[in-house]
């Protein structure tokens, strides 16, 4: 279940793509509606706008079939939704 509650510079949540791992399928592009990424270097996924990434969203790194995805939340790697009621 994605939270709509948007990322902000005092809550990040945001992609970290590794690099030896991902393959350019374009996955994680595709299923990202809020322009995170840069449509321009399609397929490859470079994160250009993270301030937009979803607070509580793990789409991309869900499709991802190397998991080459990880999301932070702040400093730390995030361990999904925290339930926290942004969304209600
Ligand atoms: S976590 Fe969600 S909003 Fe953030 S980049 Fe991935 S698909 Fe887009």
């Amino acid at each position: 279940m994605a939270c709509w509650k948007r990322s902000s510079e005092d809550n990040p949540w945001y992609p970290v793509i590794d690099a030896a791992l991902y393959t350019e399928c374009g996955k994680c592009m595709q299923r990202c509606p809020h322009g995170v990424f840069d449509a321009a270097q399609a397929p490859r996924p470079a994160v250009i706008r993270p301030g937009s990434c979803v607070r509580g969203c793990t789409e991309c790194a869900d499709v991802c079939p190397r998991t080459a995805i990880k999301l932070m939340d702040g400093d730390e790697e995030a361990g999904g939704c925290d339930f926290c009621g942004g969304c209600f």
